[in-house]
């Protein structure tokens, strides 16, 4: 069933660390209100797994610049039903679990870091968002790209419950990963996303934090959801 909030809201930020549980939220809140889901961190994603994939060095931001700048990536409904929530192209290949193996969750902050790169994603996420109806979620929808959106919400959980859901996540799909080096690459993704000097990830001032520590996806959902409504009032 489609519910919606008694006034239109057009654009929903939703921003916070990596495994905050914005991606799951987002698409239920997506879903409830009948409105396009888009996690963001896809693109930085595809930049950095094509990066790879080319064999392009990480720390050549004029090449990874130029990539990014001329990379066709298109996000549609799954088309397979192997757990996908959506189905991710690169210059029309398939890379929907590409972008999700370790390497390049190891180098996207660097990437995504690139002012060039940056640049190029944000206009391509501006014109996406101005269509309305849209629940984005990422690191700098609220603070850079959408400052003016209808709400804000900043998503987040401590740090070890983070790392155990995404723990969770990749022995899910057979990574048989230690929970220690989960720990550490989320603590070294959100040191280089919270302190790069183009759009740092950080709570935009009129954002709602929600803490999500403790709490099931159901739960945070309805926090979320009464947020929506608030506002909506
Ligand atoms: O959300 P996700 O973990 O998939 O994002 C991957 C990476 O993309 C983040 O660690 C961050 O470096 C980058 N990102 C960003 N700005 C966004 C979304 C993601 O810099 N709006």
């Amino acid at each position: 069933m489609i519910s919606s909030p008694s006034k239109t809201v057009s654009v929903i930020a939703i921003d916070g660390p990596a495994a905050s549980g914005k991606s799951t939220v987002g698409e239920l809140l997506a879903k409830k209100m009948g409105y396009l889901y888009f996690d963001t961190g896809v693109m930085y994603r595809v930049v950095t797994a094509a990066a790879i994939a080319r064999a392009l060095p990480i720390p050549d931001e004029a090449a990874i610049t130029q990539l990014a700048e001329k990379i066709l990536i298109d996000i549609s409904p799954p088309d397979q039903n192997d757990g996908r929530q959506y189905t991710v192209r690169a210059d029309h290949r398939d890379v929907t679990w590409e972008i999700r193996e370790r390497k390049v969750d190891a180098n996207v902050s660097t990437v995504s870091a690139y002012r060039g790169v940056r640049e190029a994603m944000r206009a391509q996420q501006r014109r996406v968002g101005e269509r309305g109806r849209v629940v984005m979620v990422g690191r700098d929808i609220g603070t850079v790209v959408f400052p003016d959106a209808d709400l804000k919400i900043y998503l987040d959980a401590s740090e070890a419950e983070r790392a155990r859901r995404r723990h969770l996540e990749r022995w899910a799909r057979g990574e048989k990963v230690e929970f220690e080096s989960v720990l550490d690459e989320i603590r070294r993704r959100d040191e280089i996303d919270s302190t790069r000097s183009v759009a740092p990830l950080k709570k935009a001032d009129d954002a709602v934090l929600v803490d999500s520590t403790g709490l099931t996806v159901e739960q945070v959902l309805e926090r979320v959801w009464q947020v929506v409504e608030g506002h909506a009032r």
